[in-house]
């Protein structure tokens, strides 16, 4: 057997251990004769196991006690419209700071709902960095305020925390969750899909405040109403059983190594690696600006489309693979997940660095 360090957007590399320990109860799990993946989601194995889930990832986020934990299906995407949905109720009004695409998007849902507006944007700049923001760039009478926290397309990451005052901040975190510590307190609702950092595609986690929800409009479909969705424990349909068994697992890994703390630290130790070698040379170029720069997603370019290309396809014949950066953006994109080994990011500069000495610009 051999592996490749996956550098993918999503969906990314899982844990080894994590994969082993998944081979491991594949046929039988825990004695029950089963897979996880043959359960019903009504017996107590499988219960125990969703139970398990969230309590892991209480602990793992220190998730306040009037906060719920939501296990549903459809994406990230679908919450740019459960979103709006449930909470643009009060006023009929939400702020989006647009920081890529994916803010964007979520933005173009609200707008069908409501009075949606864009409080800030770095799209004239290509997105390259996060627009700041203060208490002032938000209506007052917001029913929240959308955030894209790292934006996984162009390689940025909000150094801060918007601060709004008393509206709800809500905020997708599909591709930085659980890779550092994030004050929960301050976020009326997060939301991420598990593909990047959690598990397997097909799950989307929701974390949201108990007094947000219960306002849903009437129109609204009962697989987006969070309030239906928490009363029955995530089960109000089949839920996504064997991911929300990996993503267990996951936080378990996590747990394991020490938390979230943990987690950061190797997490900067792999981006600092990569973006201390960006800095020291002018081969590569890295187009985020260096305060917005994302700790998940690396951006760089040569700065000859066709050196790009020979990049991508010569690295991932090196065993490291999908570097190609996103259609929109082009150049390089180095996701490093949790998942990804620091000795996946040594092995990528020293292909830089090859790659460079043996393909001088003119
Ligand atoms: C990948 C991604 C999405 C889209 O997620 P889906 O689960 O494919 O709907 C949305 N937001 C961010 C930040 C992402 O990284």
């Amino acid at each position: 057997m051999k592996r490749v360090y996956n550098f993918s957007a999503g969906p990314s590399m899982l844990p080894l251990p994590v994969l082993e320990k998944a081979a491991s109860e594949m046929l039988d799990y825990n004695g029950s004769g089963m897979s996880v993946m043959e359960m019903s989601h009504r017996s107590p194995v499988y219960d125990a196991i969703i139970k398990d889930a969230e309590a892991k990832l209480r602990t793992l986020m220190n998730i306040p006690d009037n906060y719920k934990v939501l296990f549903l299906q459809g994406g990230a995407s679908t919450q740019f419209a459960a979103v709006p949905l449930n909470l643009m109720n009060k006023n009929g009004k939400a702020d989006y700071i647009l920081s890529g695409q994916f803010s964007t998007k979520a933005y173009k849902e609200a707008l069908k709902y409501g009075d949606a507006a864009v409080a800030a944007s770095s799209k004239d700049d290509n997105f390259a960095f996060v627009p700041a923001t203060t208490r002032e760039s938000f209506r007052p009478d917001a029913d929240y305020v959308h955030v894209c926290f790292n934006n996984t397309i162009y390689g940025t990451k909000f150094p801060y925390i918007p601060d709004t005052g008393d509206i709800p901040l809500v905020a997708d975190m599909s591709s930085c969750i659980i890779s550092e510590p994030v004050d929960v307190s301050k976020f009326g609702l997060i939301y991420a899909g598990a593909q990047k950092n959690m598990a397997p595609a097909g799950l989307t986690v929701v974390i949201v405040r108990e007094d947000l929800i219960g306002h849903a409009r009437p129109t609204t479909p009962a697989m987006l109403d969070y309030q239906l969705m928490a009363d029955n424990g995530s089960m109000y349909n089949t839920p996504p059983c064997y991911c929300i068994y990996i993503a267990k697992l996951v936080y378990e890994w996590i747990l394991s190594l020490g938390g979230l703390e943990a987690m950061k630290a190797l997490n900067m130790k792999k981006a600092s690696l990569l973006y201390d070698y960006l800095d020291s040379q002018d081969y590569y170029i890295a187009p985020v600006k260096k305060e917005s720069r994302s700790m998940m997603n690396v951006t760089f370019v040569t700065g000859d489309a066709e050196l790009d290309k020979k990049f991508a396809k010569e690295a991932a014949e090196a065993g490291l693979q999908n570097l190609k950066g996103h259609r929109s953006v082009g150049g390089m994109r180095a996701s490093i997940y949790n998942a990804m080994p620091y000795e996946g990011v040594e092995c990528l500069v020293a292909f830089m660095k090859k790659f460079a000495a043996e393909n001088p610009k003119e």
